[in-house]
């Protein structure tokens, strides 16, 4: 099990490699770009080798860049479509000098196009952007559901990954506030959900989980996180989920709503938590 949390990137790469170490953690989250706006700072190829030596030498475990919030896969607009596919093609190839990273997308909202013409959509920009080349695999996140999202359901994730063709470089982030508010009861049945995800997508699709609280009840469409232990699904169940020894090796990422002390004190009380029975 690797934990850590998401950080953000503006002191650039290793200096995320050494904070997320400071904190306790053995991985961390990072946009990879301005979350609500678009361009992508330069990259320095120095910084991005030295974070690579750092994380190889302290045992890190791999690490999930996040696209940003403005990219939506599956709108409507064209301009919207070709900000989109310009933003993925240009993330994965900066993420070639990373190996093994993960690269987590929202699969997009259909804005009232409907369900199955978001999801194809949505494959067909993965299907233009992914080449044979890439070194990073492709997540999509577990969605919430609310207004028009598409991934509320690991059917439609499946239904998405099962029309990409370089599918074997594709991957799937469960994120615990949104399956829980999607309806997936991870807090009284984790087992059932487990067995679910593996019935529709395969549990070997599982490449990231993201650890988060949920300010709202299971079922509720809303995605608001909350700090662990101070929400609807609580400290045990997510302590469950963390260790669970079919999910042992997966990087688990906090998007709690925290500054970094907290984010340590949470990396230290999930760790202490220990294997569940
Ligand atoms: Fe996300
Ligand atoms: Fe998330
Ligand atoms: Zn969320």
């Amino acid at each position: 099990m690797f934990l850590g949390c998401h950080l953000s990137s503006t002191k650039g790469f290793l200096a995320m490699g050494r904070q997320a170490l400071e904190l306790g953690a053995d991985t961390f989250q990072f946009f990879t770009r301005n979350p609500r706006g678009g361009s992508a700072k330069a990259l320095d190829p120095r910084d991005l080798a030295a974070l690579v030596a750092f994380m190889a030498e302290k045992g890190f475990g791999p690490v999930v860049a996040h696209a940003p919030y403005t990219l939506n896969p599956c709108a409507k607009e064209k301009k919207t479509l070709d900000f989109a596919r310009l933003v993925l093609s240009e993330d994965l190839e900066r993420l070639r000098g990373l190996p093994g990273a993960l690269y987590n997308l929202h699969p997009g909202s259909h804005v009232g196009q409907g369900a199955q013409a978001g999801l194809e959509l949505t494959a067909d920009i993965v299907n233009e952007v992914l080449s044979p080349g890439e070194t990073a695999t492709v997540l999509l996140e577990t969605m919430a559901g609310k207004g028009t999202e598409i991934g509320r359901s690991f059917g439609e994730l499946a239904r998405i990954i099962g029309k990409i063709r370089l599918d074997s470089k594709m991957g799937v982030c469960l994120d615990t506030c949104h399956v829980f508010d999607g309806g997936y009861d991870i807090k009284n049945d984790l087992e059932g959900v487990l067995a679910k995800f593996d019935q529709e997508l395969g549990l070997s699709r599982l490449k990231a989980v993201h650890v988060n609280d949920s300010l709202n009840s299971l079922d509720s469409h809303k995605d608001r996180h909350a700090k662990i232990g101070q929400g609807q699904i609580g400290l045990e169940a997510l302590a469950r989920v963390v260790w669970h020894p079919r999910l042992a090796g997966l990087p688990f990422i906090l998007e709690t709503p925290n500054e970094p002390e907290g984010y340590a004190q949470e990396i230290a009380l999930l760790r202490r938590q220990g294997p569940q029975s």
